[in-house]
Formats: structure tokens, C-alpha cells, sequence
């Protein structure tokens, strides 16, 4: 009986390590690629309890290992963790309880996204395939300060809506996905689209976005579990070339686990 209890401890344990390590590299890549910088962050919940995992506030983004995150529940108590977590925390509790679809949360201060919010008679749409992940539509929240009330949250998390990407006007974006290592590939694919359609826009052109026709083809053909473990793959082995990740973090997937069904 003993041995079954400290079994389970140990798993749950190391469930949140793995949390932790994720949410960290998630972190660290995100900057790299220049879509986290000296502020924003991630949340994502813990398995099996009603919790999620945090970073503190403070804490270097290029910098973040296991042991600077917090777990906190969805009132915003700091469970475990020795710090203080970010000031927009209410982003996170407000939309983590808003949508049980969602596991992971990222507020940035894209540059490119708040440009967004600022053009009078520019929407951004999805334009660029990977974008068909917006189809449903990339709405605005009105308030521009830092988000630091419940109130505010809770604002936010109306204007997000079922919607999988929000911007916030005058200061940044927040992107909902299934899992951290999907919001990693999100938040990419969110730089490429809101790219090239500055790119058009830059041109003098008219974007022309996907139609609905298009769409429904491009997602006949997308397998996003897939696409999420090839570019996980991609981004861990060339972050922990560069010294980004430590490779004793492990976070590379094996050659087996990259094998196509
Ligand atoms: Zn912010």
C-alpha cells in the first residue's frame, strides 16, 4: 500500500515537473523568436488538479527555468513557488476559467499584433495557411491598460470569446491553445500571418485573405498534432544547439517519437 502511495506522489510529481519544464522552454523559445521579450508570459494548467503553472513575474524570459514557476490556483493564490507572479495574472485565471477548451494561455506584447489595433479600417485576418487557426475571427478588447483587475480579466476573457487569439488595444495579444507546445506553434504561425499582411499592406496592395473555400481545403489536408510535434522538434533541437535550452531538460523528441503513422 505504501509503495502504491509514494508511486503516485512521484508521478504526480514529476507530471509537474514536465509542466514546468514546458512551460519554461515554451518561454525561453518565444523569445528567441522574438515574440516574448523583457515582458509577457504563459500559463498552462496542471493535469488532474485545478491549478496552473506560471512564471514569476520577475524572472528573465530568456531566462526562466523549473524553479521560477509558480503554481497558483484561479483565484490567484500562489500554492507552491517562492515569488510573485506577473501583475496581468488576471489574463490568465480570467480566461483559463472562462474556456475549460483551452489548457494554455500567452499574453505578448507582439509589436506586429498591437500594430493592429491601431490602423483605422485594418481588421487582421488569416492570409497565410497556417492562419486558417483564425478562421473563426481575431477580435479587439478595448481596454489598453495593464490588465490587473478581476474586472479586467473577466472583460477579456468576453472579448475573447470561443475565439483562439485576441488582440488588446495599444498593448498586445493573448493566443489560447490545447497545449503549451501548440501555443509555441500558434504564436509563430500568429507573427507569420500578422507579417505578411503588413508586408501587403506595406506594398500599397489590398490583402486578400483566405476565403472560406480555401479554408475548408486547407484544413482537409492539415494533421495539427502532427504539425505541432515537427516544428516542437524543430525549435527544441535548434534552441538546445544554440545553448537556448539546457539538454538536460530533455525536451527533444526521440527519432521513434518522430516517427510518421
Ligand atoms: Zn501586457
Amino acid at each position: 500500500m505504501a509503495v502504491t502511495t509514494v508511486s503516485r506522489a512521484s508521478t504526480a510529481s514529476s507530471a509537474v515537473d514536465q509542466v514546468k519544464r514546458d512551460v519554461s522552454a515554451v518561454t525561453r523559445l518565444l523569445e528567441a523568436e522574438g515574440i516574448l521579450d523583457y515582458s509577457g508570459h504563459v500559463s498552462t494548467r496542471i493535469p488532474g488538479r485545478d491549478v496552473f503553472v506560471i512564471q514569476i513575474g520577475s524572472a528573465s524570459r530568456a531566462e526562466v527555468e523549473p524553479a521560477s514557476m509558480l503554481v497558483c490556483d484561479y483565484d490567484g493564490k500562489v500554492l507552491e513557488g517562492d515569488g510573485a507572479p506577473p501583475v496581468e495574472l488576471p489574463i490568465h485565471t480570467e480566461i483559463l476559467k472562462a474556456r475549460p477548451d483551452v489548457q494554455s494561455v500567452l499574453h505578448s506584447h507582439m509589436e506586429l499584433a498591437i500594430a493592429f489595433t491601431m490602423m483605422e479600417g485594418v481588421k487582421l485576418v488569416p492570409m497565410r495557411a497556417r492562419a486558417s487557426r483564425w478562421k473563426s475571427g481575431i477580435p479587439t478588447d478595448p481596454d489598453p491598460s495593464h490588465i490587473k483587475l478581476k474586472e479586467q480579466g473577466q472583460a477579456l476573457a468576453k472579448s475573447l470569446g470561443p475565439h483562439h487569439a485576441l488582440l488588446m488595444r495599444a498593448h498586445g495579444l493573448c493566443l489560447v491553445a490545447e497545449s503549451v507546445r501548440a501555443l509555441l506553434v500558434d504564436a509563430v504561425h500568429f507573427k507569420e500571418n500578422a507579417t505578411a499582411q503588413m508586408q501587403a499592406l506595406q506594398a500599397g496592395a489590398k490583402p486578400m485573405p483566405l476565403t472560406d473555400a480555401e479554408i475548408a481545403q486547407i484544413e482537409k489536408m492539415e494533421i495539427r498534432d502532427w504539425h505541432i510535434k515537427k516544428l516542437w522538434n524543430y525549435y527544441t533541437r535548434k534552441a538546445t544547439k544554440r545553448g537556448i535550452l539546457p539538454g538536460e531538460w530533455n525536451l527533444v523528441p526521440s527519432n521513434e517519437m518522430m516517427e510518421r503513422d
